[in-house]
């Protein structure tokens, strides 16, 4: 199309532990995927390397064969190759077993993901590949880093350039550190959250090479016309058809009550950073001005999931029909909830990008957010942040509060469902608005584009 570079097409090669939708845990396996597609429709060579799990969801990966194997690590890793949402992934399964341990995190990460980037470099060097571009993210893959500025750039590949991602700086500091101190450029997934880690150790020596560049979403995978797991397709055209369709099949399917009232949703991990006891605030204030809750949620700490299990047992007795705690991982439902509720809350302690509000926002759901990271930077609320909006030529989208206390959900909540009681036809106007919003990779692709560029005048 008209839109695709004039540029000479770059070689970029992410070296990564998740890919949506086929090894997804949480954002970082939807950036992977979603921005890869967004800088191969500029034109660009965009391939990855993924680890080959034995819980790889394989029915969404296209013409996978096996290629070729060699032996690296005492061990002969197998390469096979595929299709997954139009992208070239190199799968790597080192015959040791190391990936067949029925999860993607959990068991021996730090070795087994070590020996991962290790042999994917490995597997770029003998096969003759030269990137311009390897791109490597969280401490996941930060060894890719340091190995390849110390070992694999004097030994074939040294025409490549190292470009590393924090997705959650929260994970393996030390592993980050070093990465930072290797890469040729970094960037975490909003400016608000590169400016909230500036002072941190393993930022603060590189910060001059550090950007924030927004995450988008990619309107394809995330698409209410063309969505299977809801009732009606829709545009912001018809969102008020679209979305009481799929409010309907979400309470038909949750035994809620089928009637009209507002319906709060969360779709998180279960972690600390997502402001559980907010959650938990939040479901209780909802219930008492009428509302409906629907979480959908699975907690890593079985200690947070027992809990959840109790809470869950409790609400469901107490508020019979009128709130559900699903604490599964259900990427199907998830599509329902953000089509079938009025509003996607997340509450969190810290976000460096957050991507449930903007797929919200996608399906005509209005967030109400912490005013922290990347929610700070895609969540302007209706009642005071219109000036800040305008100067991103946006107008306001959602609910938003400062203080990670009850009276900051509260100030939110509360305006939100009011809106929602009191004056309908706005508030309709707004599910509207928030559709018409892009928070597609259309801007931040070519951001990374230009950085890219930048890291190659090293
Ligand atoms: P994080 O990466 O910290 O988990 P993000 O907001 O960046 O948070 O990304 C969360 C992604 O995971 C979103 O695509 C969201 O829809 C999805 N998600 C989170 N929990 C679940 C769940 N229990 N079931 C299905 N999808 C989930």
């Amino acid at each position: 199309s008209d839109s695709v570079a004039k540029e000479p097409p770059m070689h970029i090669v992410h070296i990564a532990v998740e890919m949506a939708p086929i090894a997804k845990v949480g954002g970082l396996g939807d950036v992977v995927t979603s921005l890869s597609r967004a800088v191969q429709d500029l034109g660009h060579n965009v391939e990855v390397i993924l680890p080959k799990y034995d819980c790889l969801n394989l029915s969404n990966v296209k013409d996978l064969h096996y290629q070729q194997s060699f032996m690296w690590g005492g061990t002969e890793i197998k390469v096979w190759f595929g299709k997954v949402e139009d992208l070239p992934v190199y799968f790597l399964e080192p015959q040791n077993g190391m990936f067949w341990v029925g999860c993607v995190y959990g068991k021996n990460d730090e070795s087994r993901f070590g020996f991962f980037c290790h042999s994917a470099l490995e597997f770029l060097l003998q096969k003759g590949s030269s990137p311009d571009i390897i791109h490597c993210h969280d401490w996941s893959s930060a060894p890719v880093a340091w190995l390849f500025k110390e070992q694999y750039a004097l030994n074939g590949l040294g025409n490549g350039r190292v470009v590393f991602t924090i997705h959650n700086l929260e994970f393996g500091a030390h592993h980050i550190g070093k990465a930072m101190a290797h890469c040729d450029k970094a960037t975490t997934v909003s400016d608000t959250y590169s400016k909230e880690v500036a002072g941190h150790g393993a930022i603060a020596p590189q910060f001059f090479k550090f950007h924030g560049i927004r995450n988008g979403i990619d309107p394809d995978i995330w698409d209410p016309y063309t969505d299977n797991f809801i009732p009606v397709h829709y545009t912001s055209e018809n969102v008020l058809e679209g979305k009481s369709a799929a409010k309907r099949a979400l309470q038909q399917k949750l035994g809620l009550q089928q009637t009209d009232t507002p319906i709060v949703g969360i779709i998180s991990r279960l972690t600390v950073q997502k402001g559980i006891h907010l959650i938990k605030h939040a479901i209780y204030r909802t219930l008492e001005r009428n509302g409906q809750v629907v979480l959908l949620g699975s907690a890593p700490d079985p200690r947070i999931q027992g809990d959840f299990t109790n809470l869950a047992s409790q609400l469901h007795g107490e508020y019979h029909g009128r709130v559900k705690l699903c604490l599964t991982y259900d990427e199907p439902l998830s599509h329902l909830i953000y089509a079938g509720t009025d509003f996607i809350l997340v509450p969190s302690i810290f976000e460096p990008c957050g991507l449930t509000q903007l797929i919200a926002m996608r399906y005509g759901s209005i967030p109400i957010v912490r005013k922290t990271g990347g929610l700070y930077d895609t969540v302007f609320d209706v009642d005071t942040d219109k000036d800040r909006a305008q100067a991103q030529g946006l107008e306001p989208n959602g609910f938003s509060f400062e203080g990670a206390d009850i009276s900051g959900v509260d100030y939110a909540l509360d305006r939100a469902i009011t809106t929602f009681y009191d004056a309908r036809d706005w508030f309709n106007s707004l599910c509207k608005r928030v559709m018409d919003q892009d928070w597609s990779w259309n801007r931040p692709a070519l951001d990374y584009m230009e950085l890219y560029h930048s890291a190659r005048k090293n």
